[in-house]
């Protein structure tokens, strides 16, 4: 063995089922993969069977409202509306300061959680725009350690907020990097077609990528979704564009949903749920029975669409609770959609890894030689455990250099005459 590389991990398991897997690190790349590798790491890691991954990657975020839950008050109502309401309270009182050191506390749980890069909307309703500085000022702080990627999201309406045009194409000069929208928020269905007309333009004369909130609602009729198919159809921007949430989907009529879908395929739009924000937000105005409000996502991806879950939030005004784990997220889409099947549940494993991965247009993402040695090391030996269990990130890495560490779950029973330990790893 006289081959030396800077580190190699030893008997890992890999999300597409290779088991007894070594991995070699050098200048931060995956520079070998297979069984036995006769290398020597300067560091050797023994992953023990473990699953080796591809790190965690959130498509959809607020990294502006992120730990501001119960300023200035808790959303009563639990109610999207009064959400956007509350929020509308506390953008007054933001101060640059505390948006950095919220968003910044965010980043460390999420690289704890092997959480490696996010997508966040950043609302530019504010004429201040502070909210768009403290982001940027975040993405250059964390660049050497999480891919931040932003989207200038008028979260009042970019028609119905009389700046947010404005303030949307200042926020797209100072470099925010996709253009978002929300057009169930406009006053008309008329105007919520327009602004994904103009929104898609807009992106298209940039050469940016589109992320709107669409159809985020229970009500059957709304179709936005259906508009921005057809806007990237005619715009030539198929494969760059994301419509996040879709939750009218669910309430839609089947024979529409079945000329939808393919429409949606042929535009080449991804779609992004929010498992754990729309089984909480949606159905609120249903007595019983009460709809699970979440997008079609087994029908969109038996369609060929690329479908991600994302994170949404976490304690903000739309949502209590949350600690930046995709595990989390993927665990609660797997229940709403009723994902039980073994391919199923390793597709709820992709929705939090590969899929947004691509969404995002990250590269040099995956565990495959030449690409970028960002890894996360589970306690699980496989996605389907690591989803059941949310297991710990044992190493979390990147460009080859450890992140974070945690030890295994472990618990010690103190009951006589009984194994002093419970492995929850076992499975049968
Ligand atoms: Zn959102």
């Amino acid at each position: 063995m006289d081959v030396s590389v800077d580190t190699v991990i030893r008997n890992a398991s890999l999300a597409d089922g290779q088991r007894s897997v070594d991995v070699a690190i050098a200048a931060g790349r995956i520079t070998a993969l297979g069984p036995a590798l006769p290398l020597r790491g300067a560091q050797e890691i023994d992953a023990q069977g473990d699953l080796l991954s591809a790190p965690f990657v959130d498509a959809h975020f607020h990294m502006d409202a992120t730990l501001s839950y119960g300023l200035p008050r808790v959303n009563a109502s639990g109610t999207l509306l009064e959400g956007i309401a509350l929020w509308a309270e506390l953008k007054p009182q933001l101060t640059q300061q505390a948006l950095v050191d919220r968003a910044l506390q965010y980043c460390d749980w999420a690289v704890a959680r092997g959480l490696l890069a996010i997508r966040s909307h950043v609302d530019v309703c504010d004429d201040r725009l502070l909210a768009v500085e403290a982001l940027l000022e975040v993405q250059r702080q964390v660049a050497p350690y999480l891919d931040l990627q932003l989207v200038a999201f008028p979260q009042d309406g970019v028609l119905r907020s009389p700046t947010a045009l404005a303030n949307l194409r200042r926020a797209l000069d100072m470099g925010v990097d996709v253009v978002g929208g929300i057009p169930h928020f406009e006053r008309t269905m008329a105007d919520g077609a327009a602004s994904v007309r103009l929104l898609c333009e807009l992106a298209a004369e940039r050469g940016l990528m589109v992320d709107m909130h669409c159809d985020e609602s229970d009500d059957p009729l709304s179709r936005h979704i259906e508009t921005l198919a057809y806007e990237t159809q005619r715009l030539g921007l198929q494969g760059r564009v994301a419509g996040s949430h879709l939750t009218s989907m669910h309430s839609m009529d089947n024979y529409y949903v079945s000329k939808l879908l393919p429409l949606i395929r042929e535009a080449g739009v991804a779609a992004i749920a929010n498992p754990l924000i729309n089984i909480t937000l949606q159905g609120r105005h249903d007595s019983y029975p009460k709809r699970r409000g979440m997008t079609r996502v087994p029908e969109l991806l038996a369609a060929g669409i690329e479908v991600a879950f994302g994170h949404d939030c976490v304690q903000d005004p739309w949502y209590s609770l949350g600690s930046g784990d995709m595990l989390e997220v993927a665990h609660m889409g797997l229940h709403v959609a009723q994902m039980t099947g073994q391919d199923a549940m390793r597709a709820c494993y992709q929705a939090v890894t590969s899929n947004p991965a691509r969404i995002l247009g990250l590269q040099g993402y995956g565990v495959a030689v030449g690409n970028y040695a960002d890894l996360v090391l589970l306690d699980a030996p496989d996605p389907v455990a690591a989803i059941r269990l949310r297991a710990a990130r044992r190493l979390v890495m990147r460009r080859g250099k450890v992140l974070a560490e945690a030890p295994r779950a472990v618990s010690r029973l103190h009951i006589d005459g009984r194994p002093a330990q419970v492995d929850f790893r076992l499975q049968r």
